[in-house]
């Protein structure tokens, strides 16, 4: 069922059933792209938590008994809905968070062929037998950890979900689910992809709601076994200390604000534009975004030059219109975020290239802005942009500028440009981070692995480390003479 704007009619999924949630309170949706609200989200209630927790310890228990063959035949049968559904899955998620239709279904089609990989991989969660004593079995066994509470935002509404959904169900795990308030749709259409292929009840739950009040009850359940949190640095902390205070383990992709070290022997021009187009994905919304740009004195002029052209260049519109290469920030909170992190900056000293205000139009519309001579104290250098800011910043020694790039506690994506296989080496040993790209801006792939270090977080997702988290690891020794 689809509103008289096109955007469904969303749903929670509890025990294998779309249901509206006991007291039918809802949260408006807004388009990003023109401000008004299109529909709206259910909120659960405790007892539509519970009933969410007792559906994923039966679902948890029914999916570990069923065979590795019958659960990756589910999983591919679910990619393939989803592949099929690609399109409208990227039109309904460019209606709520605003991104271009060709970011969207791609994301889309992307997710189908993580779901693949990961459904492939763990049929290859192999345990061991160890050499041991005479009349003595030692194994060591991977299993299922169990039910897992997940908690996802609205950047990448059906590949945030999907990391989560692919990883623990190939491990054979349940999941719950919440997804943002503020892209429910598109989290709803991919269940829905799974809920089609088969999936057993429970299995798989969705739950919307007040997230601080959700992620109390699901975390504090003894029902939970893991939490799957991508988000904040804040509110990771928050999940990652209730989630300690009753032993549970927690898998935290937080956010970043990734350096990205242009050296005198780079290409300048080259550099500008392959960091530029990275820069203004998603309109900057991106955990791994390049956001510090610390370039050697000597091609700074180049760079920027080059940078300013490529910012220009780019389209910014509703992401359902032909040729718009950025949409609006995803809400009102973003927008004011990046207005204020820009007049600090320039209020500061900082020269504006291009850019530096909202668009005059309805919508959260920035446009992508170009910064340079910004002072050491301006909050845009400590503070994780989250959208289309891209500050500039001169270096004369490389080891100053790793100093720079590594002063900050986040540690998730880092880039570097150079021609020199030694400089790339000292990068890649330098750089704290859990993920670096050397003379391009590689985004996440689903065969390696992702994530941070320091307030980044912990833990990964893609390749087989995704799996980690998601089973435990069991010794069984048995005396066979016994
Ligand atoms: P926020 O910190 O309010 O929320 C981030 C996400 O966490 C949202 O999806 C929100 O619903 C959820 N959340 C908030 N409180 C929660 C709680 N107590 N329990 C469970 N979930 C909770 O920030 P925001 O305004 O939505 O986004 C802005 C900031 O969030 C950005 O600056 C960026 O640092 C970070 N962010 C990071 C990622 C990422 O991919 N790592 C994605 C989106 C946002």
């Amino acid at each position: 069922m689809t509103t008289d704007r096109g955007y469904p009619a969303v749903r929670m999924y509890l025990a294998g059933e779309w249901c509206q949630g006991g007291t039918g309170a809802t949260a408006p949706v807004e388009n990003p792209a023109t401000g008004e609200v299109i529909g709206e989200v259910p909120l659960a209630t405790p007892d539509d938590l519970d009933r969410a927790l007792a559906a994923a310890e039966q679902g948890a228990r029914v999916w570990r008994a069923t065979s590795v063959a019958r659960r990756t035949a589910i999983l591919h049968a679910a990619a393939d809905l989803i592949a099929e559904r690609a399109a409208e899955i990227g039109r309904v998620m460019t209606l709520e968070q605003g991104k271009p239709l060709a970011e969207s279904t791609g994301e889309a089609r992307r997710t189908a062929d993580t779901l693949r990989w990961h459904a492939e991989d763990a049929r290859r969660a192999y345990g061991r037998i160890v050499p041991s004593a005479p009349g003595t079995l030692l194994t060591v066994r991977r299993e299922p950890i169990g039910p897992v509470a997940a908690f996802t935002p609205w950047n990448f509404p059906v590949g945030g979900p999907n990391r989560k959904i692919s990883s623990a169900l190939s491990a054979g795990c349940s999941l719950i689910l919440k997804a943002s308030e503020e892209t429910p749709a598109t989290a709803a259409a991919l269940v829905a992809c799974y809920a089609d292929a088969g999936l057993p009840a429970g299995v798989l739950n969705l739950v919307f709601g007040e997230p601080a009040e959700v992620s109390a009850h699901l975390i504090a359940s003894p029902v939970t076994r893991l939490i799957a949190f991508t988000g904040s640095v804040p509110v990771g902390k928050l999940l990652a200390a209730e989630a300690g205070k009753v032993m549970k383990p927690s898998l935290m992709e937080l956010g970043g604000h990734a350096p990205v070290l242009v050296c005198a022997d780079a290409d300048p021009a080259q550099a500008a534009r392959r960091a530029a187009q990275a820069k203004f994905f998603n309109a900057g919304q991106v955990c791994t975004s390049p956001s510090r740009f610390l370039v050697h004195e000597s091609v700074i002029e180049e760079f920027t030059a080059e940078f300013v052209k490529a910012a220009e260049s780019v389209t910014v519109g509703d992401g359902l219109e032909p040729g718009t290469t950025m949409g609006p920030l995803a809400n009102e909170r973003r927008l004011r975020a990046i207005e204020r992190l820009a007049a600090d900056a320039t209020g500061r000293g900082a020269t504006l290239r291009t850019g530096g205000e909202r668009l005059d139009r309805p919508g959260y519309y920035f446009a992508p802005t170009v910064l340079t001579d910004v002072p050491a104290d301006a909050a845009l250098l400590s503070e994780e942009p989250f959208g289309p800011l891209a500050p500039i910043v001169p270096f004369t020694d490389l080891d100053d500028a790793l100093r720079t790039a590594n002063a900050l506690p986040y540690g998730l994506a880092a880039y570097g440009f150079t021609k020199s296989a030694a400089t790339a080496e000292k990068l890649s040993d330098g750089l704290e981070a859990g993920i670096l790209s050397i003379n391009h801006c590689g985004g996440s792939v689903h065969e390696a692995p992702s994530g941070g270090v320091k307030d980044s977080g912990y833990g990964r997702e893609g390749g087989p480390e995704a799996l980690d988290a998601y089973l435990i690891t069991k010794r069984v020794s048995h005396l066979l003479a016994g």
